[in-house]
């Protein structure tokens, strides 16, 4: 499987050694740490049925672009989207392509890095990136989410 934004052989969730991967179905690129997400491969149940949920958000509406689904290679979708927080104001907006077809996800890493504090190791690889990334993403996740 590519990244769909450097064509770069993606990390698949069970060939991590993160169980944050496997558990929200998340595949990585090793060089731009641009998260691929998938329903399917989440183990999560939580996880997977959310991702459900937000995948019927894409199905009827959302922006096309020019992004290739890495999983069904169909056209993808842009939305915003945020989380609320438990005092019930809204994170920032985060972009999103989905796929109308297939249940997945494709996150680019300065997505999340908006909502991350900087790690502050300017050497960091993009694959140790991902790993953070991912963690912030399941930390959020287990927040209500709104597709704007
Ligand atoms: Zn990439
Ligand atoms: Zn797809």
């Amino acid at each position: 499987m590519l990244c769909p934004r450097d064509n770069s052989i993606l990390v698949m969730p069970n060939e991590s050694d993160k169980s944050v991967f496997s558990r929200n179905g998340i595949s990585h690129c090793p060089s731009c740490a641009g998260l691929a997400i998938n329903s399917h491969s989440a183990t999560s149940e939580f996880c997977s049925d959310k991702l459900e949920v937000m995948h019927d958000g894409f199905k009827d509406e959302g922006t096309p672009v020019s992004l290739c689904c890495p999983f069904c290679q169909s056209d993808m979708k842009v939305r915003d989207f945020a989380f609320r927080k438990m005092d019930g104001s809204l994170t920032e907006l985060i972009e999103i392509d989905g796929c109308p077809n297939c249940s997945s996800f494709w996150l680019d890493a300065g997505e999340l890095q908006r909502l991350s504090p900087p790690s502050g190791d300017a050497d960091t690889s993009p694959s140790s990136e991902a790993g953070t990334l991912a963690i912030v993403f399941d930390l959020l996740f287990h927040l209500p989410f709104v597709l704007i």
